[in-house]
């Protein structure tokens, strides 16, 4: 049984070396047993960028072969430690899970959202860094309060590194610490792209269990060039009742989905779900509408992560510098539900 695994995976080759996966010494793992076929992948790097890819391969070949039998391939990174260590020219190597923040469109509090889940996150004791990549709108700056950073670029053995913003313990850096808001859009763009690499691979994150990155609203060019350029791990979708109905949140869905992107969507948050005034707390008041988002997870098969309702101090968080999720317990309560479903899918995925 064990050879007959083997020998389907021998069809499996890396992209970089153009070898098969078996003769590599990719399969640290096999196990056939009751109704149960496992695999694990040891992948030498610490990030591979084809270790998905090279996963659901071998994920599709077993379940082709073994179609009554649940199969499951476990990716493991970085020799025997089960932290990948940082790699020699980029920092970002000491990151274990990167989850992407994506909406369809603006102003649905996306940000706010990346902020308070990164709150959520240290407070479970996740070491957790945010990059800060939405050009059209950089609020991360504002929400922990560092507007005014200079990040310095320094250099440590002959590498360039540059340092992050420090609040609240998370590590941030963001394109807004670099492009002035006054600057044009069009240009902005272009040369977004180029710092957005630079961010990603210069950053001296340290070790981070976690790096957030708050994405442009919609899907664009700059999504793909992060794609491109960062391993994310999974996509989480905010949205607002309002706009769950329209097409770009799909479009969203779709982009992490295609095929040559092969992000997992852990899933979709309902953000300003329901209005409760401060004279009746037990009421709930839908303004915009009520279990949109928990219907259309349904229809298009994301999970439901959970709701968060207007509330003042969320607003009021991000003006100040400090994401509520940080001082008010009731809304940490609601980001701590979505954080701990988060934590649990990409744990899961290997
Ligand atoms: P986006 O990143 O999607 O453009 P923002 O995170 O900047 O949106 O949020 C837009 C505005 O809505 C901000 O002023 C923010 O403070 C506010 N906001 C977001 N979510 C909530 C909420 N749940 N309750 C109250 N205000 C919110």
């Amino acid at each position: 049984m064990e050879e007959k695994i083997k020998h389907l995976l021998a069809a499996v080759v890396h992209p970089e070396t153009g070898q098969d996966i078996v003769t590599s010494g990719f399969i640290e793992h096999t196990a056939a047993a009751n109704g149960k076929v496992t695999v694990v992948l040891r992948f030498a790097k610490a990030r591979d960028p084809f270790a998905v890819k090279i996963k659901n391969q071998a994920e599709a070949l077993l379940r082709e072969a073994f179609p009554d039998a649940e199969v499951l391939v476990v990716i493991k990174e970085g020799g025997a430690a089960p932290r990948p260590e940082p790699k020699q020219n980029t920092t970002t190597g000491g990151i274990a899970k990167v989850i992407a923040v994506a909406s369809g469109k603006g102003g649905v509090g996306k940000s706010t959202v990346t902020a308070n889940l990164a709150v959520a996150l240290r407070n479970m004791g996740f070491r957790v860094g945010i990059l800060d990549a939405d050009i059209y709108g950089p609020s991360q700056p504002k929400m922990f309060g560092v507007e005014g950073y200079v990040p310095e670029a320094i250099a440590e053995e002959g590498v360039d590194h540059i340092v992050p913003a420090e609040s609240m313990d998370i590590r941030l850096m963001s394109i807004g610490f670099f492009i002035k808001p006054t600057d044009a859009l069009l240009w902005r763009g272009a040369m977004a792209v180029s710092a957005l690499k630079q961010m990603i691979h210069q950053t001296r994150w340290g070790t981070l269990d976690f790096l957030l990155a708050d994405l442009p609203p919609g899907t664009g060019d700059v999504h793909l060039s992060i794609i491109g350029e960062l391993k994310i791990d999974a996509a989480v979708i905010v949205s607002t009742p309002q706009q769950i109905a329209v097409a770009d949140v799909v479009r969203g869905v779709e982009m992490f989905r295609n095929e040559n992107v092969n992000i997992p969507v852990a899933g979709i948050i309902e953000n300003m779900a329901w209005f409760t005034p401060a004279e009746l707390p037990e009421n709930r008041y839908y303004i915009f509408g009520r279990g949109g988002a928990r219907a259309f997870a349904e229809r298009s098969g994301v999970d439901f992560l959970g709701e968060i309702p207007i509330v003042q101090s969320i607003m009021e968080g991000g003006e100040e510098g400090r994401p509520a999720a940080g001082i008010d317990s009731r809304v940490e309560a609601y980001y701590r539900e979505i954080a701990e479903k988060v934590v649990s899918k990409v744990m899961k995925n290997g």
